[in-house]
């Protein structure tokens, strides 16, 4: 599971990390946007939610995950990207993962400078929802080939919300896992491939002890 401020990476990284350890990559936001993109009773409920910043109710957003997990393809593991966020959701998740495997956790930290330089920068595909992928400057998504527009949670009066619903609902979460030895934190503001190699490093170390 990665963990971390809106722009620390969490997308990117999981998209990197997800293809070679064979395990889908389950981002909630991506889920929840293609819900509002495709106009289902969830995306309508949602909507207006994700465009003030702020975060959908507990056990909605608790219940699209656990309907997620129980597909087949994350019998053997998956990657989480922006769940839980919540101190409630984490609990969530632990009673749901009773008799798995232990949660690998991984913080991804971010200065909240640099989390406004890059959100402020950031642009979304307006076809699929992928986020453009690095600091690369495509001009279109380099998945299905749609225009690249900013997110609409990215205006800077938002991500100043976001920023404040992180600090008050989803950091605490911190102090929720970091006892824990399949715990571990890296720094996000490095470059994209840096930061990967550092996490399959933490991870590597975790899992082994
Ligand atoms: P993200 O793409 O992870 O930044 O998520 C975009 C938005 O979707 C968030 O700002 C929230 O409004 C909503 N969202 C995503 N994941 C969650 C979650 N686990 N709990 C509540 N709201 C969420």
């Amino acid at each position: 599971m990665l963990l971390g401020p809106p722009g620390a990476g969490k997308g990117t990284q999981a998209a990197r990390l997800a293809r070679p350890w064979h395990i889908p990559h389950i981002s909630t936001g991506a889920m929840l946007r293609e819900a509002v993109h495709s106009g289902t009773p969830l995306g309508l409920e949602v909507k207006a939610i994700i465009e003030r910043g702020g975060l959908i109710d507990d056990g909605v957003i608790t219940q699209v995950v656990r309907a997620r997990l129980e597909r087949p393809d994350a019998a053997a593991g998956f990657l989480l990207d922006g769940f839980p966020r919540t101190v409630p959701q984490g609990r969530a998740l632990d009673e749901f993962l009773t008799d798995r495997a232990p949660l690998t956790v991984v913080e991804i930290a971010l200065s909240e400078t640099e989390i406004l330089r890059r959100l402020a920068a950031r642009m979304i595909c307006s076809e699929c929802g992928v986020n453009s992928q690095d600091d690369r400057d495509y001009a279109n998504c380099i998945d299905c080939g749609g225009q690249l527009v900013p997110r609409v949670d990215d205006a800077e009066e938002v991500v100043r919300r976001r920023i404040e619903v992180y600090h008050q609902q989803t950091a605490p979460l911190v102090g929720y896992y970091e006892a824990r030895p399949t715990y571990c934190r890296v720094e996000g503001s490095q470059l994209a491939d840096q930061v990967t190699q550092e996490i399959l490093k933490a991870v590597a170390q975790v899992r082994s002890t």
